[in-house]
């Protein structure tokens, strides 16, 4: 469909936000992209966009509500997509206070400068303006494990899950998810919350399990798995979705919750062994047995989540939306992504804290 709305995306520099943007913006929106550039944020995910008319890029830290208000006030986006967050669990742990900071304060800030504007909106706007605050399954805590030591047949979140966060990252985001239905409840605001599995693609920072992985196989470098690696997680790619999130600003009841997953749940020691599987055949290295050699067990993160998984059959009725990426080829895409764009990583890991500092990666965003 095309349009000529405005859209404002915060985070748009990140990994999901990239290609959010990227898709918004073929569909003929205006945008605007409000993103701080902390070390997450990376504009080269955007290189392809220099030039275009249609996105504005603003340098700007969430938090400063009256830069947000005086924003949206100037571009009056018909919906704001809130992305901007510290999204990653093991920097969670060592520095809890930076990710209150930003994904609590920064999303009251967000969204007061949004209600602040929204209030101001002829009738017709206000009807159709929407905020989709982007979430993630991680708030619900971590699904139990059955006699076997494995993941229950069935279990899954849902709709109706209790919010139990583990990590200062999932009591961050879910601090900032009851915000904003405390938005919604009591000012009658047209948020959307929405809660995804973990995702994977290009232009994801190489402090996540698949881009580390990946890169690290290619050095000939050990492969960090945490534990025994058998800790579960629920893969999307990311183009999927965006493509919900964009659904759901087009057709999802405003204060509602909609719980985005693509029904492939795998061990995290599954989907290593997978990755190298990919490479092996992809870029087979001439002096070892395997890529599968290079995985080393690591000491298990503290307090990590046994479990996600989500069930999105309900958003899947509500919404005229499915994922349509198959997962095997959807990860062998990503990995010759990153095999075919050293320039994007590179300059990365030559100032790269976590990578250098402990070697280790995360499955978990
Ligand atoms: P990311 O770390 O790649 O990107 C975050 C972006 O936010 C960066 O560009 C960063 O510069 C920007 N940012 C950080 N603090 C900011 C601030 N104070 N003001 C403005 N911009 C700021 O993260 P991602 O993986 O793209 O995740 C995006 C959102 O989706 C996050 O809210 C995350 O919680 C959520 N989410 C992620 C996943 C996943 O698997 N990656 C899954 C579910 C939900």
């Amino acid at each position: 469909m095309q349009s000529t709305s405005t859209t404002l995306v915060t985070g748009g520099a990140g990994f999901i936000g990239s290609h959010l943007v990227r898709t918004l913006l073929q569909q003929g929106r205006r945008l605007v992209n409000v993103d701080k550039l902390t070390y997450a944020g990376n504009l080269h995910s955007l290189a392809d966009l220099a030039g275009n008319s249609q996105h504005h890029f603003v340098h700007a830290d969430v938090c400063n509500t009256e830069l947000m208000v005086s924003l949206l006030q100037q571009y009056q986006p018909e919906w704001v997509f809130h992305l901007a967050a510290e999204s990653h669990v093991d920097r969670s742990i060592d520095r809890p206070l930076s990710f209150v900071q930003t994904n609590v304060l920064g999303t009251a800030s967000l969204l007061q400068a949004s209600l602040d504007y929204w209030q101001t909106l002829p009738f017709a706007q206000r009807q159709s303006f929407r905020f989709i605050h982007v979430s993630t399954d991680e708030v619900f805590g971590s699904l139990g494990k059955d006699g076997n030591g494995d993941i229950r047949v069935g279990e899954a979140f849902g709709p109706a899950s209790c919010y139990a966060p583990r990590s200062p990252y999932a009591a961050s985001k879910a601090s900032a998810d009851h915000l904003v239905r405390a938005w919604n409840n009591t000012y009658q605001f047209p948020a959307i919350v929405t809660n995804c599995t973990n995702n994977f693609g290009p232009n994801q920072f190489p402090e996540k399990l698949i881009p580390v992985v990946v890169l690290r196989a290619l050095r000939g470098e050990p492969l960090p798995v945490y534990g025994d690696g058998k800790q579960v997680r629920d893969w999307i790619f990311v183009v999927d979705h965006v493509d919900a999130l964009i659904s759901i600003a087009e057709q999802g009841r405003p204060q509602q919750t909609y719980l985005i997953g693509a029904r492939h749940a795998i061990t995290n020691l599954q989907l290593v062994m997978e990755i190298c599987s990919v490479m092996d055949r992809v870029v087979p290295h001439p002096s070892r047995g395997g890529y599968a050699e290079l995985i080393t067990f690591v000491q298990d993160r503290p307090g990590h989540d046994f479990a996600y998984r989500v069930d999105p059959s309900q958003t899947e009725q509500e919404i005229d939306w499915r994922p349509k990426f198959e997962f095997s080829q959807a990860l062998e895409n990503t990995i010759r992504w990153y095999i075919d764009h050293p320039s994007w990583w590179q300059a990365i890991l030559d100032g790269s804290y976590t990578i250098q500092r402990q070697g280790l990666a995360s499955s978990d965003p």
